[in-house]
């Protein structure tokens, strides 16, 4: 399940150098997430960086992007080939 980025982003910019993917991106209002990109940081670590680092908890899970865990293993190899 790819994650996405809330409107209580306050655009501080932390979570972007934590994304092992390069899936974090300064928005035009918020930061957003390319759910292309996002694994989850499944491949990279063990919990979701840049929900760790946000300050406003604006990085959640997304329930339109479902995913399993072998998907997310999967993407990750396709970025990182
Ligand atoms: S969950 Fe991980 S891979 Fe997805 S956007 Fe956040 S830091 Fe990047
Ligand atoms: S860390 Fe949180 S508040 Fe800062 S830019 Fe990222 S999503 Fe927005």
């Amino acid at each position: 399940m790819a994650y996405k980025i809330t409107e209580d982003c306050i655009s501080c910019g932390a979570c972007e150098p934590e994304c092992p993917n390069e899936a974090i991106s300064e928005g035009e209002t918020i930061y957003v997430i390319d759910p292309d990109k996002c694994t989850e940081c499944v491949g990279a670590y063990e919990s979701s960086r840049c929900a760790d680092v946000c300050p406003v908890d604006s990085c959640v899970a997304d329930p339109d992007h479902k995913e399993s865990r072998e998907q997310l293993q999967e993407k990750y190899q396709r970025l990182h080939p």
